[in-house]
């Protein structure tokens, strides 16, 4: 089965995409509905839907799946996943002063694709080194091709920050090409790994 994956999910092992636009996002061609679906299917845990500025509380009408609440937040620095927030942060804060309002929800802020010098706009880059000692994590298997994940995984390991995977997908196909493993299948559990760094992130092989 091309869609399994390595290593599988299975006892002590827990699955999750962490990096899927769904119904909230203009952009994305995967209704919730389908993301849920699919990710069943390819054995996740469960999933979070980090619409653009929006924030997806979704309830999972399937008893094995768990959905992580979360929103991708546009910066100016570039984009910053909030994951496990309660309401979007306000308006007009600076990309610290949004960690924190992340924190105080607790919640877990990570930087998506961090390092790409073709998208600027949307990747942090050298701006990463400013916030590494307030963010929990950095996302480490972006799909995008300019984007070094490798040199994320670097960081995040140099800086003592949990590795975090996700598909960025904004289609059914696209779903769980890069995902999170963890030893809990809660969303408290995975926050909790999240801040402690005891995650592991993989692709698709
Ligand atoms: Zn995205």
């Amino acid at each position: 089965m091309t869609n399994r994956y390595h290593p599988p999910a299975g006892k002590g092992r827990f699955l999750f995409d962490l990096h899927v636009h769904g119904s909230g996002s203009a952009d994305s061609r995967l209704s919730d509905r389908e993301a849920m679906t699919r990710a069943r299917e390819i054995g996740l845990r469960g999933l979070a839907f980090t619409d653009h500025d929006r924030l997806t509380v979704a309830r999972s009408p399937y008893d094995d799946l768990v959905l992580v609440p979360g929103a991708e937040l546009s910066t100016e620095w570039g984009d910053l996943l909030a994951l496990g927030i309660r309401e979007l942060p306000p308006p007009g804060l600076s990309v610290p002063g949004l960690i924190d309002d992340i924190h105080r929800q607790g919640g877990v802020a990570v930087v998506p694709h961090p390092f790409s010098e073709e998208l600027r706009r949307i990747c942090m880059n050298e701006h990463v080194f400013d916030i590494i000692g307030l963010v929990d994590g950095l996302e480490v298997t972006s799909p995008k091709r300019s984007v070094d994940n490798s040199k994320a995984r670097k960081v995040a390991g140099g800086h003592g920050k949990a590795v975090t995977g996700g598909s960025d997908a904004h289609t059914a196909e696209a779903m769980g090409w890069g995902f999170t493993a963890c030893a809990e299948g809660t969303v408290e559990g995975l926050l909790e790994a999240i801040r402690k760094g005891r995650t592991e992130a993989f692709m698709r092989i």
